[in-house]
């Protein structure tokens, strides 16, 4: 798009927009577009690998909600919870659209959890969640339809709780290096839940992000607003330091749950001296599609989106000028089309490059009849503006 959309006011939704990674239905209500849908598969990719890597399993839950289980939790109410949207069956009877799988994912382990044997087990999905959030105004970052990485674990004491927890603390901060974003994400004190006093929340330090975080680097303690008061700042042994703080978006968040579902919708296992127990219960959400738009508002300057490489669509933008020069490009792009965003549109080589730097490609390669002359291509950094000649053969090799 050459304008920018007058209803999107959020800086990651006009450039997403602009550049043709999404379209937009509705406030909060966004389709992903094919260069759209390939950020959201690194992503998800990053988060795959590095989950599996700790023995997580991917499955896939319902959108489509019982009632049952989240009444047995008091969590259909929409006293208790404001964002539900419902429907109705045509026969008659309520549904709910997932705001999130707790209730779900206890309700279905009671079906494969009834020995010590069976436990620990951890899965996870992803899943488009459902919230009818009151505010939309922040592109992706905030949808009222969007992805969610939900993982939810389950052990037969709490130090195995604990143990996973801190194993899923580590594996996060992994994701977060490996997204480009890991020296501006922090694991931050948030408030928790009728089991435990605390949650962690894993927040990008962002100025449009929508919460405000307290932090003190010498001791690396970070505190939600929400829960910054002289009773955390004493649990946590900070009382009487300095603290700044800081716009931030919250990309991720993970809870001790304990007994908080287990008990009210009754997942229970037999231990070995054949006892009934409750299962402890953890879970882990990342926000997939809202980190989209946070790495985008992150790294994005005056020309454009700027995607680290390890989420970027393609890695190439490839433009061919001339007729040697559009040969060249022609042979390159058939090497690697994975890689490779080729724009052999007819337009000129301005235009070309003005989108190559809208779209956020890491390297912008051209081949002319000029660069041919000494086998080279002329290869641009997005991120730091470096141009350089470099020889066919060894770009071919890292094709
Ligand atoms: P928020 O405080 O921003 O409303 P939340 O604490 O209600 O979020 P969680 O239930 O903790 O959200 O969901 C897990 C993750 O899903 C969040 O850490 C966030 O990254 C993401 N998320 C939550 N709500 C949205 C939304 N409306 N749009 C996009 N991502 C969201
Ligand atoms: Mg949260």
């Amino acid at each position: 798009m050459r304008d920018t959309p007058k209803d999107e006011t959020a800086n990651n939704g006009k450039l997403l927009l602009r550049a043709g990674y999404i379209h937009k239905e509705m406030a909060g209500v966004y389709d992903y577009l094919p260069m759209g849908l390939r950020v959201i598969e690194n992503i998800k990719q990053i988060i795959r690998e590095e989950l599996n890597k700790i023995g997580c399993e991917e499955l896939s839950l319902t959108a489509l909600q019982n009632p049952e289980p989240w009444e047995k939790s008091g969590r259909f109410s929409d006293q208790e919870v404001d964002i539900w949207f419902k429907t109705e069956l045509s026969a008659g009877g309520v549904l709910g659209l997932a705001p999130t799988h707790e209730e779900p994912i206890t309700e279905l382990m009671k079906t494969y959890i009834s020995s010590y044997k069976d436990l620990p087990i951890a899965v996870y999905q992803f899943q488009t969640k459902f919230r009818n959030e009151l505010r939309a105004k922040s592109g992706i970052m905030r949808g009222r339809e969007f992805l969610m990485k939900d993982l939810y674990s389950f052990h037969t004491t709490e130090e195995d709780l604990d143990k996973f927890y801190a194993r899923v603390e580590q594996t996060y901060s992994k994701i977060f290096d490996r997204l480009g974003i890991g020296d501006c994400t922090f694991e931050t004190f948030a408030s928790g839940g009728i089991f435990s006093k605390y949650s962690h929340e894993f927040q990008t330090i962002l100025p449009v992000g929508e919460d405000t975080i307290y932090y003190n680097t010498n001791k690396s303690v970070y505190i939600n607003k929400e829960v910054y008061n002289d009773e955390v700042l004493k649990d946590l042994g900070v009382d009487g330091e300095e603290f700044e703080s800081a716009s931030a978006a919250e990309v991720g968040n993970i809870f001790k749950l304990k007994f908080k579902y287990s008990e009210p919708l009754g997942l229970k296992y037999i231990d070995d001296s054949n006892k009934q127990q409750t299962v402890y219960m953890g879970c882990y959400g990342i926000g997939v599609s809202r980190l989209m738009g946070v790495i985008a508002e992150k790294f994005a300057d005056e020309k454009g989106l700027v995607w680290p490489e390890s989420v970027a669509p393609y890695k190439y933008y490839l433009v061919g000028i001339g007729e040697a020069g559009s040969q060249k490009a022609e042979e390159l792009y058939a090497l690697n089309e994975k890689c490779i965003l080729f724009d052999d549109r007819d337009k000129r080589p301005g235009e070309k490059f003005a989108d190559s730097e809208l779209m956020g490609i890491p390297y912008r390669v051209v081949v002319s009849d000029k660069t041919l002359e000494k086998n080279q291509a002329e290869v641009t950094n997005r991120a730091t503006g470096e141009v350089k000649l470099m020889n066919l053969d060894e770009l071919i090799r890292g094709l």
